[in-house]
């Protein structure tokens, strides 16, 4: 992709891609530093992943006021979440203020979807081109794409002749589906499929809800959050501010201090309760220190997740078709959810295992599985997403030589902080993979802030391009691929890459986590960004925008 960009400036400084939460961060961060910026992004509005999966009963299942931004106290101040768990309405509408907030939107052209961005050698710039055959050249080129943005539909044989209407949660329409005296079904019920199935139960004329792998599914515990309660988060800022700025997944919860058989049965009856009765992620970040790795514990916990299900659903054949059992709490992704069990007690839900009897096709007006055919009016896809690399490996990313991501990813990503990859200069990609895992926001917020930091310190030496030497890029994916073996998540979770025929299965998160990311980030800077070989800028290629 060499062009005549030789004697020209690049446009802008930086070029970003994607406005999500990692995307306007990183938007605000660079226009701070007095970059000139230029935001491209696909959808018609800010959000990302918020904007996208607008399905019925989308919400956040980290507390609102952890996933929100921090990086400004009278931003924190003046927004008030009306939830502990927000759903996505009032997270387009935050992200939205934040634009407007801080004169954001200005830089931002929608529409956009990137096809094309190639290394120019000559000009040291990237020219990126969109599906609309608009170009545009910067020096720096930060990939905001997120890794939960590429939806998965699976090749289930007559899914293109369905004649009904169908819908997948990650590209939901702007205009609201009318579920109402529809037959519908639910494909899939992990995170998304378990919010969307109470969302619409009481709407529709029938629904059923087609289930592979049954899921650890725990309570969100979702409220309000009262008046009290809102002054004392404005009060507790700072110090929310600094759990959240070095806690090892990103939440503020306090971890437990004892391993599960340090307390006897009783007592470990009534904590698994009050684990059932806390809000989101916690039963995770403050259960049992060892109930992600003491078979037994974990197992025990299972069991009480196991005896509540039963207690809430009423046949007893439905509820043991919602009790996993192929793997254990914590090898996947938990969802949490508000009301989904409950769903199977109304008699027009149901269940269908897929396990007992599979899919066999989609037909023009509805679904055959092993069992027989159901007429159905609306499919709602929730199969999930190209995890981790799935929106890299579409904006035709090229490098040096006219080196494709795509191909020097072909065994899976290489990377430096889950933020570079060689051979592809002054390219970073934020909340990309090899992030950690926890609180998204969070960590994405420490690479936007180690990207930033990087670009401020070329700029302050005089130099032009930048690309991660390929001894940092080996022993950051060695460390990744060797963690990986020891992470909580079994390789039959999409962070292994294996729920997408034909990816090679590698670990897509980082698993050395956080406190690794802080450990190697912070030894980078008193290195002076070592782990990159600099070039000065070539006089001629200097940003107009
Ligand atoms: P997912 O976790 O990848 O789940 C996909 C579901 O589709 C699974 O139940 C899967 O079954 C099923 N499926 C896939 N192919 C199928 C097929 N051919 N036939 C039948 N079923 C099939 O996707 P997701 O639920 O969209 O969640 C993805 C991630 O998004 C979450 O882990 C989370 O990080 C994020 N998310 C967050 C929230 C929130 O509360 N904040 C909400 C939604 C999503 P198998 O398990 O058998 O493969």
């Amino acid at each position: 992709m060499e062009s005549p960009d030789v004697d020209r400036p690049p446009d802008v400084d930086v070029i970003v891609v994607g406005a999500g939460i990692t995307g306007i961060y990183q938007l605000y961060r660079a226009v701070q530093a007095g970059f000139s910026v230029h935001l491209l992004e696909a959808g018609e509005g800010v959000g990302g992943t918020w904007y996208w999966n607008r399905y019925p009963g989308a919400r956040f299942d980290s507390e609102s006021y952890t996933y929100g931004y921090l990086f400004s106290a009278d931003l924190f101040e003046e927004w008030r979440w009306q939830e502990h768990f927000a759903a996505q309405p009032e997270t387009e509408r935050y992200l939205n203020h934040v634009v407007d907030r801080f004169d954001l939107r200005r830089h931002i052209t929608f529409g956009a979807r990137v096809t094309s961005a190639g290394w120019q050698e000559s000009s040291q710039q990237w020219r990126v081109g969109t599906e609309a055959g608009r170009t545009v050249t910067g020096r720096w080129l930060i990939a905001a794409t997120g890794v939960l943005s590429i939806p998965y539909l699976p090749d289930v044989p007559g899914r293109d002749g369905y004649r009904g209407r169908s819908y997948h949660t990650g590209l939901w329409p702007s205009t609201a589906v009318d579920f109402a005296g529809q037959r519908v079904a639910v494909i899939g019920t992990s995170s998304s499929g378990v919010q969307v199935v109470p969302a619409i139960a009481a709407e529709v004329e029938s629904l059923t809800v087609y289930q592979r792998t049954a899921n650890w599914c725990t309570p969100l515990n979702n409220r309000p959050i009262t008046d009290e309660e809102q002054a004392e988060m404005r009060a507790g800022f700072a110090q929310l501010k600094e759990t959240l700025d070095t806690s090892v997944h990103g939440f503020h919860h306090r971890p437990h201090d004892r391993t599960a058989f340090e307390d006897p049965e009783d007592e470990r009856r009534r904590f698994y309760q009050s684990m059932w009765d806390s809000p989101g992620f916690q039963k995770l970040t403050s259960n049992y220190t060892d109930i992600l790795f003491n078979a037994e514990a974990n197992a025990e916990w299972c069991r009480y997740i196991a005896d509540r299900i039963r207690a809430i659903v009423a046949d007893p054949a439905t509820a043991e078709r919602l009790i996993p059992t192929d793997h254990r709490f914590g090898e996947k992704r938990p969802p949490f959810v508000s009301g989904y069990f409950e769903a199977f007690n109304q008699p027009h839900v149901e269940l269908v295992d897929l396990r007992q009897t599979p899919m066999v096709r989609i037909t023009p007006t509805g679904i055959e599985t092993t069992d027989g055919h159901r007429e159905l009016d609306i499919i709602v896809w929730a199969t999930g997403f190209d995890f981790g690399t799935g929106a890299l490996a579409r904006m035709g990313i090229r490098g040096r030589g006219g080196q494709a991501l795509n191909d020097y990813w072909a065994e899976g990503p290489r990377t430096f902080l889950g933020v570079a990859t060689r051979g592809f200069p002054n390219l970073l990609f934020p909340g990309g993979p090899h992030a950690a895992a926890g609180n998204n926001p969070r960590y994405n917020g420490d690479q936007v802030d180690f990207v930033t930091d990087l670009l401020i310190h070329a700029r302050d030496h005089g130099i032009g391009v930048i690309e991660v030497t390929e001894r940092s890029e080996e022993r950051w994916t060695r460390m990744v691929d060797r963690g990986a073996a020891a992470s909580s998540f079994g390789e039959g979770s999409y962070y292994f890459g294996t729920n997408i025929p034909g990816k090679p299965k590698r670990y897509l998160l980082n698993s050395g986590g956080r406190p690794k990311l802080f450990a190697v980030i912070a030894e980078t800077v008193a290195k002076d960004y070592d782990a990159f070989e600099m070039v000065p800028v070539a006089e001629k290629a200097t940003a107009t925008g």
